[in-house]
């Protein structure tokens, strides 16, 4: 099992249309993602929500928190049916400090986890559903190697799935 250090912060870029989304993932979300890792043979998929902190601009999501899995939801090595209400809550509950729903993540048994159909058919189907004003949400699924290459992230809107713009070592984004 990996440990994340405690400075260590993953960021993303997305580009939605003409503009930079920038997507960072706080050490506690990562934390979160690891804990529900499937590093054994017998662990569930786990799953949850993500919320962020959002810049007026909306050009940068700081995801401070993720929820789940809950005693409700309906888990095994291969699925998992988040409990819907409960995902109503916490949306709301979540709002009320002040972060917004983005998206959500989920675990596969997988070292370098890739999306089943059912799984990027149903974060459209959340784009669409969503009482929202983003330009997308997200899809995280928590492969059991480290980040970034055993995590999967992804951006869903009307448009289709956009993948974030390859890691860059200075923080310049090139045009290419
Ligand atoms: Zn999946």
């Amino acid at each position: 099992m990996c440990q994340l250090s405690k400075e260590q912060r993953i960021i993303y870029r997305f580009k939605i249309e003409n503009t930079i989304l920038t997507v960072e993932l706080s050490d506690s979300v990562l934390a979160h993602f690891n804990q529900h890792a499937q590093h054994s043979d017998a662990s569930p998929e786990a799953g949850g929500q993500l919320f962020a902190n959002i810049t007026e601009d909306g050009s940068h999501w700081f995801v401070s928190s993720a929820t789940g899995p809950r005693p409700s939801d309906h888990r095994s090595r291969f699925f998992f049916h988040p409990d819907r209400r409960t995902e109503r809550r916490e949306i709301q509950d979540e709002y009320e400090q002040g972060k917004h729903y983005v998206g959500d993540w989920h675990t596969h048994p997988q070292q370098s986890p890739q999306p089943s159909a059912s799984d990027t058919r149903s974060m459209g189907e959340i784009f669409e559903k969503s009482i929202h004003q983003l330009p997308g949400i997200l899809m995280i699924i928590v492969g059991t190697h480290s980040p970034p290459e055993g995590t999967w992230i992804s951006m869903h809107s009307s448009l289709g799935t956009a993948l974030p713009l390859p890691f860059e070592p200075s923080p310049r984004q090139g045009r290419g």
